[in-house]
């Protein structure tokens, strides 16, 4: 029988798929919460059977949260590269003494805010790498900084990594350590450094990384305490398609149902030219288009009922595949970013600005919506008539000097 949820498309799809699939999406539209046996199944999802996850997981999206596409005006602001931890999938950071390492002085951080602030930018996302030799008080003290200078700025700052590095230096417990960050006007977290959320991969990606469970307890505690945080997950590496991705999303799941404090869950595609773990075969060159396709639709479906919104990374994805998941049941198309120096420095070769025009004239090459958002996703501005959009103003910004990266090299640690 159609449901609002299986008609045309959609039914059509469904109908005409293996047996044990369409029963799974079968249950998903009678409202059941599916299982991490369903979950399995749709992970290895191919041909006909992905072909229903994907128009499903569209369905799925539109009864949730209808035909906007989303994007948030902000600036990406990556203080520094100089990182101890050294995870191998990363070819941002660096050991101090390397050529390009750089660190940027508060001065030049709040005036590329005020910069983003100009042209209309509403957050500022700052993260970087940990340098050994930072000081206790560098998060509170730079955010401060931001808030000082532009009140209204949205700081969308500091990883659970970094977090649980400011924690350690502070010696402070970790709830006083938030309240702190809360009260200097930490807007939210995001939930980076999640990678995959199972201890057994995070020592392959990163033995010195905060393992799974703490960041969990720092995710949570953000939570408990009205600080949101976003909700990642990076694939097409060294984890098992299935097992790991479906353990990872009905993780985020279960922790949503308890706190409701994740605005987005935001899949990363690793991008492997300039990393370690590449380099050295220990992972797979990224995901194809088909796992990324599968990875975006399995979280509509896993996470209905508990996480509405669901990012594309264009940075990681490039326009074409971003827009093709915003068809497989994603919702938002990230930010404008004017600078992404972590994804660019892995090989990424996307670019680093995107403005709000091309934004709004890509969502409606696939005949959807565009809509300006804050960070927790109040809508600021719906487009739906192109007459009345504002004219171009935001020039792009030119790059700085410092975030000139070099290609990884051996060495670089
Ligand atoms: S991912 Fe972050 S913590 Fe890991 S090496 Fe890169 S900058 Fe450092």
């Amino acid at each position: 029988m159609a449901t609002p949820l299986m008609n045309g498309r959609t039914l059509g799809a469904v109908e005409t798929c293996p047996a044990e699939t369409r029963e799974i999406l079968h249950s998903a539209t009678c409202g059941a919460e599916l299982t991490f046996e369903q979950g399995l199944v749709l992970a290895t999802a191919e041909g006909p059977a992905l072909e229903a996850l994907v128009a499903f997981a569209d369905r799925l999206r539109r009864e949730t949260v209808g035909d906007a596409i989303t994007y948030v005006v902000n600036r990406n602001i990556n203080f520094t590269n100089v990182c101890f931890v050294g995870c191998s999938f990363c070819g941002f950071g660096r050991g101090p003494g390397a050529p390009d390492a750089y660190s940027l002085s508060f001065d030049e951080v709040v005036r590329r805010a005020r910069e983003a602030w100009d042209r209309g930018a509403t957050e500022v996302c700052v993260q970087g790498g940990l340098p050994r030799d930072l000081d206790g008080f560098f998060y509170r003290d730079l955010l401060r900084a931001i808030k000082h200078a532009i009140p209204g700025m949205h700081v969308h700052a500091f990883s659970p990594m970094e977090i649980d590095y400011g924690v350690t230096k502070t010696g402070m417990a970790l709830r006083d350590y938030l309240l702190m960050m809360k009260d200097e006007g930490l807007g939210s977290i995001p939930g980076t450094a999640a990678e995959i959320l199972d201890d057994r991969v995070r020592k392959e990606l990163s033995p010195n990384k905060l393992p799974g469970a703490r960041w969990v307890e720092i995710i949570t505690a953000a939570h408990e305490l009205g600080i949101p945080t976003t909700s990642t997950m990076m694939y097409g590496h060294v984890e098992e398609p299935a097992d790991w991705v479906v353990r990872h999303m009905l993780l985020l799941r279960a922790i949503q149902k308890r706190t409701g404090g994740f605005t987005e869950f935001v899949p990363l595609g690793f991008i492997h030219e300039n990393t370690r773990l590449y380099r050295h075969g220990g992972a797979r060159p990224g995901a194809k288009r088909e796992e990324h396709l599968r990875v975006h639709a399995l979280a509509r479906v896993l996470l209905h009922g508990a996480i509405k919104n669901l990012q594309v990374s264009w940075v990681k994805l490039g326009f074409e595949v971003s827009l093709a998941c915003l068809q497989a049941g994603a919702n938002d198309f990230s930010g404008t970013l004017m600078e992404e120096s972590i994804s660019k420095a892995a090989g990424a070769t996307f670019g680093e600005y995107v403005s709000p025009e091309e934004f709004r004239a890509r969502i409606r090459s696939i005949g959807r919506v565009p809509a300006e958002r804050t960070t927790t996703y109040k809508i600021r501005r719906l487009f739906d008539d192109p007459k009345l959009d504002p004219r171009p103003t935001a020039a792009r910004l030119p790059m700085v000097r410092e975030e000139s990266h070099v290609p990884y090299t051996e060495g670089a640690y």
